[in-house]
């Protein structure tokens, strides 16, 4: 029997510390359990007056290679792989104060986050959890990159992924996976994010990252990860499904259907989720995935 599914928060606070990538600074990011209907809500607290910044594709700006949230001037950076973590955690209502414009780099995952918020406990709350959910499917994108979503006859949220660098040694990864908390802690929370040599090149010769060594994440020359081992042989597909959980999660709900993927990126998903606000239907309660 389907047990309804309500809202959850944290149960205390839990702070994570770390090297922000994007600034070579300590970044001290704390979690705070928040009341129902909150929301996911980023706090500049470094700043004269704290700033709130919720995480919802209203307040999504483009930037490359990471999200970006921007509220009444304020924003935080490199939000994926925090907001990844709690949508996989099925953590609805958390403030995350942070005295610095990005979350901190960390291993490259959401591992640091997922140990943290576990170590908070989780806080059944009595109010019932909303769902996107679609009518009908959506696409976007072109021939190379696309993304869609089809409905789903459960109230699940499925990912199948397929990731193409030719012939480079990254080569061609599929996954397909339905999305829980088991399944986000035992097969893509550790996954990291990951670059080619000439992409990480050419980020530090425009003054980006440059504290970022590749032990830090993967980097990627002809041969395989540089000064590193795969945590997953397939490691690089699940870190792409990892972002487009984060990057879904802008929808500021759980989102139910089936997402097919083919090399798209942090701008089309968060493309797929605009339209999908526009075109499904928000409902409630639903079954909470085991
Ligand atoms: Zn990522």
């Amino acid at each position: 029997m389907d047990a309804p599914r309500n809202q959850f928060t944290i149960a205390k606070h839990v702070s994570v510390t770390g090297v922000g990538y994007w600034s070579g600074r300590t970044v001290w990011v704390e979690f705070r359990p928040a009341g129902p209907e909150t929301g996911v809500v980023f706090v500049r607290r470094d700043l004269a007056q704290p700033v709130r910044i919720p995480a919802h594709i209203d307040y999504r700006i483009d930037s490359p290679r990471r999200s970006t949230l921007e509220a009444d001037g304020a924003q935080v950076e490199m939000v994926e792989h925090v907001l990844a973590a709690l949508a996989g955690l099925q953590i609805d209502n958390c403030e995350v104060w942070v005295d610095a414009p990005e979350m901190p780099g960390a291993d490259g995952s959401s591992l640091p986050f997922v140990e943290a918020l576990d170590r908070a406990g989780l806080v059944y709350q009595d109010a019932p959890c909303r769902h996107l959910v679609v009518r009908q499917s959506l696409r976007l994108g072109d021939d190379d990159c696309w993304i869609e979503i089809h409905p789903s006859p459960t109230a699940d949220l499925k990912v199948k992924y397929r990731l193409d660098y030719g012939d480079h040694v990254i080569g061609r990864q599929t996954l397909a996976m339905t999305i829980s908390p088991r399944a986000f802690r035992r097969e893509l929370a550790a996954s990291r994010t990951f670059l080619r040599q000439e992409e990480a090149k050419w980020l530090q010769s425009q003054g980006l990252g440059l504290s970022v060594s590749p032990r830090d994440l993967l980097i990627f020359d002809d041969e395989g990860p540089i000064e590193n081992t795969l945590r997953f042989p397939d490691e690089c597909v699940r870190h792409k499904i990892l972002d487009l959980v984060g990057d879904l999660a802008l929808a500021g709900c759980p989102v139910t259907g089936h997402v097919i993927a083919h090399k798209s990126g942090h701008k089309l998903n968060a493309d797929l989720v605009k339209l999908a606000l526009a075109r499904g239907h928000l409902i409630g309660p639903l079954r909470k995935t085991a």
